[in-house]
């Protein structure tokens, strides 16, 4: 069966719950391997984390080269004894499909599985039927079990190994749950970046009897937190809300009320758009810094290790052909969306265009995750829809 609910029906049915797999991409690889696709397996493995199976399937050999993103491992079900069914039953009841998965993502991914598989049946096996524009086309499907945890052995690995291999992708469409209260809401079409570090004041340790021989941090990384952080970063932009410099800690370390510390800390996060880039945003920082500290302060800023940077896809052509889908099936135009937490898409967005669409969110990650099968029907339709005018 290559309808939607039967491959997440199948999918839910393998526990693989972070990092495992347990059959679940071997359900796609079946599927796809059936409707023509060249399939890979591809394990990366790295010291101190689990070895991770990922899929790649392209079917064709030409552009376009649309690619479906996706994660096949979930999150663990919690109390297995709270769910109204079992979290890896896969039942339907009520015409409501549970289990973990159902929405993020491995029910986004079927949806787009049994969409190209309809979509190739109406083509003559291909992407693009003969007669049509030039360049037959490609599909393919990146799908990692490594989303969920560390996203170490994943799609960031995935990425690099296609490149290797040749494989240019021109748009991607990522299956996560985008939707808030509806199908057809939104479509998240970029995030901002995350950027951690900790501000760092050096001070002269002494007896708080004698200030004068003591240099005291405190104050001084007061100031400073003020100097930093008072300024607004910038005022937003066309899309997204400005960025934000947060103090989420201050630290001395000091027990004692005679003793006046040697040093003080402090650590901040920043969530930035796309008016910076990770070194501009640096840069600008250690600047508000340095002219703080003027020829007294002796402070520095240990920045955290981050691949969470900004990314957004513009409103075009592209994005404009998802939101025609989404309308003609829901009847309603989606928001473009750049909040919310991070996925795969920061990775993806360093090789092409990505947007994410998929099923509504409001349970995932819960007990009893689930998806109404009228919504499984609905998204795999946009996903038809979006194909259609991909290749048309
Ligand atoms: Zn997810």
């Amino acid at each position: 069966m290559t309808d939607a609910l039967s491959i997440a029906r199948d999918l839910i049915r393998c526990p693989s719950v972070t990092p495992a797999d347990a059959g679940a991409l071997g359900v796609l690889e079946k599927a796809l391997g059936a409707a023509g696709f060249i399939c890979h397996r591809v394990t990366f493995s790295e010291e101190g984390t689990a070895d991770v199976d990922n899929l790649y399937a392209r079917i064709g050999t030409e552009a376009p080269h649309i690619t479906f993103a996706g994660h096949t491992d979930v999150v663990p079900p919690g109390d297995e004894g709270a769910w109204s069914v079992g979290a890896f039953s896969g039942e339907v009841k009520d015409g409501v499909l549970h289990g973990r998965g159902a929405v993020d993502m491995k029910g986004g991914i079927a949806c787009s599985v049994a969409a190209v598989l309809e979509h190739l049946a109406a083509n003559g096996g291909k992407p693009r039927a003969d007669g049509q524009k030039s360049g037959s086309g490609s599909i393919s499907f990146l799908i990692t079990g490594d989303e969920e945890d560390v996203s170490i052995n994943g799609t960031i690995k995935l990425l690099k190994w296609a490149a290797e291999r040749g494989e240019k992708f021109d748009h991607c469409v990522l299956g996560e749950p985008s939707n808030v209260e509806t199908l057809g809401d939104t479509i998240k079409v970029g995030r901002r970046g995350s950027q951690s570090g900790t501000l760092v004041v050096d001070g002269v340790q002494g007896h708080v009897a004698y200030p004068h021989r003591a240099s005291n941090p405190v104050p001084d990384i007061s100031r400073l937190i003020v100097a930093i952080s008072d300024e607004p970063l910038d005022h937003g932009s066309a899309q997204f809300q400005a960025s934000n410099l947060e103090f989420v800690s201050v630290d001395v370390g000091n027990k004692a009320f005679n003793v006046i510390p040697g040093e003080a800390r402090a650590k901040f996060n920043i969530r930035y758009n796309d008016n910076h880039t990770q070194a501009s945003l640096r840069e600008l920082v250690e600047t508000r810094l340095a002219k703080a500290c003027g020829n007294r302060i002796k402070a520095r800023i240990v920045w955290e290790p981050s691949n969470s940077n900004v990314f957004v896809t513009k409103p075009g052509p592209f994005t404009d052909l998802a939101v025609a889908a989404i309308e003609e099936v829901t009847g309603r135009k989606p928001e473009l969306s750049t909040s919310g937490g991070t996925s795969d898409a920061r990775f993806i967005a360093s090789y092409c265009p990505v947007i994410e669409f998929g099923l509504v969110g409001q349970t995932m990650h819960q007990i009893d995750e689930r998806v109404p099968v009228a919504d499984l029907e609905k998204l795999t339709k946009v996903y038809r829809g979006i194909l259609t005018r991909y290749f048309g």
